[in-house]
């Protein structure tokens, strides 16, 4: 299985025998390299597009429908096209069709009839974003080739998640899908909407470490964070009414501040504004191609997010630690929104072979499950695939 243009075009012809040519749509999935939770406090952010990505092959449908079938959840579903903008959430992974479609035609876009086919090498709930490949790829398809503003794209998916899916995530998934450089990380800017590319020095590799433990505990914890996050910002502004969002708060804030605050809510306010530091000091670390300082970065985020964010868990703890332990590794963190999912790791390339095999060793000793591993390469954004 894999997102080759013979699969796709035999898959697509055996499920729709009677639909056209298709099109062949593909957006990528992300690892986040530092900047976790910051993105809905409007912070920095440092994902890199993956090459594991979601394919959508679509042609257009003759009866009036928006039909899609999905490879990963073995399930199709149908709408009359005329029906989207009235549905309700159905609460399982139609939703994120529904959604875009909806998001599409609110934003003016003639939305067509058509037979789509996904397909997606990201794994699923795993903290590396198969929701926003999902809804990007499903978006190029249903604009079927016509323009969009790149970060028109961005939002609208954005805004599928956050209003039908019903998840409050910030933009940094689909801006990821969409911005994404092969060879390169973005640092994003989450309140102004702009990046850079950030070269990666040589002499690491990147590699992603799924814990399998799917991060279903994560969607009401994410919420709650969001809510912590928007308290603290609340309890600043009454004295500082410029500080919009926790991206505006410093320490000194926070010293100042902290007593009036719930303990727990202090913790998550330190988080996000060390965070927001950290991804600027490993910015810095990848310019000056300081390896030990990418890593102790990275070190330093997990254990916020660990004792101060709490969205780590037993399993992902291990995965870093274990990793941590091991010769030739700068760095492991948890990544994704956590309470499973993935964490990533900086490892010199020549020992990457050994970790990835140490690493899924003691795992699999430790918890029973053989633990997925993924080389990451800075890949390309979303877009039409030609062939
Ligand atoms: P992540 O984005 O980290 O993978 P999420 O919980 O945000 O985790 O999104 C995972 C959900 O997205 C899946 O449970 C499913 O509902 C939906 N999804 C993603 N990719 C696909 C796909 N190819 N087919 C159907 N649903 C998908
Ligand atoms: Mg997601």
């Amino acid at each position: 299985m894999d997102g080759t243009p013979a699969f796709l075009r035999s898959r697509f012809k055996e499920t729709f025998p009677h639909s056209g040519k298709p099109k062949f749509f593909r957006a990528p999935g992300r690892v986040n390299l530092i900047g976790e939770h910051t993105d809905y406090n409007l912070g920095f952010v440092l994902p890199i597009a993956l090459d594991l990505a979601s394919y959508t092959a679509a042609a257009p449908d003759t009866q009036g429908k928006l039909c899609v079938r999905s490879e990963s959840e073995g399930e199709t579903r149908e709408w009359p096209i005329s029906s989207i903008i009235d549905l309700e959430p159905a609460r399982d992974w139609s939703d994120y069709v529904a959604g875009v479609a909806r998001e599409l035609i609110l934003a003016g876009y003639d939305v067509q009839p058509a037979n789509l086919f996904v397909h997606s090498t990201v794994p699923l709930g795993s903290g590396l974003s198969s929701s926003a490949a999902f809804e990007v790829s499903v978006a190029l398809a249903l604009l079927n080739g016509r323009d969009i503003p790149p970060l028109e794209l961005v939002h609208l998916c954005q805004r599928a998640e956050n209003r039908f899916v019903g998840m409050p995530c910030g933009v940094m998934d689909q801006y990821a899908s969409v911005f994404g450089r092969s060879g390169a990380a973005l640092q994003i800017d989450c309140r102004t909407r702009q990046h850079q590319p950030v070269p990666l020095p040589e002499g690491i590799a990147i590699i992603a470490v799924n814990s399998m433990v799917k991060h279903e505990l994560g969607k009401t914890a994410y919420r709650e964070r969001v809510d912590e996050c928007a308290a603290a910002v609340r309890i600043i502004q009454e004295r500082h009414p410029l500080v919009k969002s926790l991206r505006d708060a410093t320490m000194r804030h926070l010293e100042t501040f902290g007593p009036a605050m719930p303990e727990l809510v202090y913790r998550r306010a330190r988080h996000v504004i060390t965070e927001n530091g950290r991804v600027i000091e490993f910015v810095k670390a990848c310019e000056a191609k300081d390896l030990e300082r990418m890593g102790r970065t990275f070190r330093e985020s997990h254990e916020s997010l660990r004792h101060d964010y709490e969205v780590s868990c037993e399993e992902l703890d291990f995965l870093v630690e274990t990793a941590l332990a091991m010769p030739a590794v700068f760095g492991a963190r948890m990544t994704g929104g956590g309470f499973g999912g993935c964490t990533v790791n900086l490892v010199a390339p020549q020992a990457a072979a050994d970790f990835k095999s140490a690493i899924a060793r003691k795992y699999e000793e430790r918890f029973g499950t053989a633990p997925a591993v993924y080389d990451c390469h800075p890949s390309a954004g979303a877009g039409e695939m030609q062939f």
